[in-house]
């Protein structure tokens, strides 16, 4: 049972059964953004290729308790961009789609640790990529502890239908103005989100020690990815991936992949751990 569901999540479809959801083409490394930092000095880098055989299953994993409010919270949406970071390719001018709920009370509490909800984002395509591919979607609800330290949680989505939980926010995305969007001015609305649905029904996760995927890119964040993918419509992930291709900064003589994942990066020997059996 175990083992089926594992493969099952993010497997290629079989060809027999119920009609197999379409994810399009398998994507390759060269459309993906650009990197834009040396990581010669950084070793604990996300976003990472999650391969399955190769997590353990760890029984004594602390516990994730997600607490978020189950009723809809007051967010702010807004459309912004980093003042560019200098680096030999030129500032990164790649916009974000960033939901603020600092203040929504939502929080997870891990190892006896509290970590509130400040925002969260997406990434087209996701960031992490599970047995070699990415998905075409991924949340991040980026925590942080008294102490500063960062917890984030990801979850990928699949091609399916459309993902009401998310409208409130990707329905702004035909609002926003990238053309005149600057860092100083950024393009916000208020929305009413329901954060306790972003998170899969089933609580499986993966767990790893990693960084920010943008700039800082500060390692020592806590990574919880969930095993189990949801699903949004093709419409929904291509606005957004309109949206957040719309600037084109380059990568030396190359051009900028659309899209706004960070490549995947180097492993190591870091271990991911799942509270998955199997
Ligand atoms: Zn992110």
């Amino acid at each position: 049972m175990n083992t089926e569901r594992r493969d099952g999540a993010f497997a290629e479809p079989r060809g027999h059964g119920a009609a197999p959801i379409d994810n399009g083409p398998v994507p390759v490394r060269h459309r993906l953004r650009c990197d834009v930092m040396d990581t010669a000095a950084h070793h604990r880098q996300s976003p990472i290729d999650i391969t399955r055989d190769e997590v353990t299953f760890g029984a004594d994993l602390p516990g994730l308790s997600v607490r978020y409010p189950n009723r809809p919270v007051t967010a702010r949406v807004c459309l912004e961009v980093k003042d560019g970071d200098p680096t030999p390719a030129g500032a990164e001018v790649v916009p974000e789609v960033v939901v603020h709920v600092a203040g929504s009370g939502a929080a997870v509490v891990l190892g006896g640790a509290e970590y509130r909800l400040d925002s969260l984002h997406w990434h087209t395509p996701s960031e992490h990529w599970i047995d070699g591919r990415p998905a075409p979607l991924e949340v991040h609800l980026v925590h942080r502890s008294e102490a500063g330290v960062f917890l984030v949680i990801g979850v990928l989505s699949l091609v399916g239908e459309h993902d009401e939980t998310i409208a409130p926010a990707f329905d702004l995305i035909d609002r926003f103005d990238p053309g005149r969007l600057t860092p100083d001015e950024p393009q916000c609305f208020d929305a009413e989100v329901r954060l306790d649905r972003l998170l899969p029904k089933a609580s499986a996760t993966f767990r790893y020690d990693g960084s920010l995927t943008t700039a800082p890119f500060t390692e020592g964040v806590t990574w919880i990815v969930f095993t189990e993918p949801l699903a949004a419509s093709a419409d929904q992930i291509d606005r957004h991936m309109a949206l957040v291709s719309t600037p084109t900064p380059r990568c030396g003589d190359r051009p900028n992949p659309p899209g706004n994942a960070r490549p995947i990066q180097e492993r190591g020997r870091r271990p991911i751990a799942t509270d998955l059996p199997g």
